[in-house]
């Protein structure tokens, strides 16, 4: 583990014990791999008037009447051919003041958990199951999900990631449709139209306890795993 990560991972509060015996080992930091960038995708043209015209569709959407309470939508952010996908639940009301998912605090742990994985925020993309914040941060209604997750699966389609990280219990039972406890849902390795996905605990569950960072952080670990050792 290169000293880097130890910082990033003594930052967001998760201890690094080392073994005595291995102090001797010579480790080796390993440059991140170029990300590949399909010929396809550099050539495809109509892929920004594709996204120009679901971000627009999103911003005028009143599919659900979470519409009328937002300030704005919460489209998503981030790298359009990124190999990591991560999915919370909705906007916060920090989110739907500043129009991206992931800011304020819990944002800030998410960033930091990112880039001790070698991932900076700008390489991943981000996003929520719900694109308008729902009142007072009330957990999303079915019917509400149903009607907004077409969007999320276009954003997925587009950005075509490797992996998928859902963040928090509204987003995993939704994405796989149970009503598991997130405790028993973490820890493993599902799929979401084809895509492997992985399920950790909400970035602001762990401001309220951090003990549970260092189970977050073992999947990350799977995460990077699956990834392929890129990042
Ligand atoms: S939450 Fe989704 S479906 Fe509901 S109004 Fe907002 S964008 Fe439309």
């Amino acid at each position: 583990m290169s000293g880097l990560r130890e910082r990033y991972l003594a930052e967001i509060g998760i201890p690094v014990w080392h073994r005595r015996d291995a102090a001797a080992e010579p480790i080796v930091e390993q440059p991140p791999a170029a990300l590949p960038v399909t010929q396809e995708r550099t050539e495809a043209g109509g892929a920004d008037a594709v996204w120009a015209d679901l971000a627009a569709r999103v911003r005028a959407c009143t599919r659900c009447g979470l519409h009328k309470s937002r300030t704005q939508t919460v489209f998503g952010v981030g790298r359009r051919d990124a190999r990591l996908f991560v999915i919370g639940e909705a906007p916060g009301a920090d989110e739907d003041r500043q129009g991206e998912p992931f800011v304020g605090r819990a944002g800030q742990l998410l960033t930091a958990m990112l880039r001790a994985m070698g991932l900076p925020r700008s390489e991943v993309y981000i996003a929520n199951i719900l694109k308008c914040r729902p009142p007072g941060n009330r957990d999303p209604q079915p019917e509400e999900s149903t009607c907004c997750t077409p969007y999320l699966a276009e954003q997925i389609a587009l950005v075509q990631p490797r992996v998928l990280l859902a963040v928090g219990r509204i987003s995993a039972q939704w994405l796989l449709q149970t009503d598991t406890p997130i405790g028993r849902l973490r820890g493993q390795v599902f799929r979401y139209r084809n895509i492997p996905l992985v399920v950790t605990y909400h970035p602001a569950y762990l401001l309220r306890s951090p003990l549970a960072k260092a189970t977050a952080w073992t999947d990350l670990c799977v995460v990077k795993d699956l990834l392929g050792g890129s990042t």
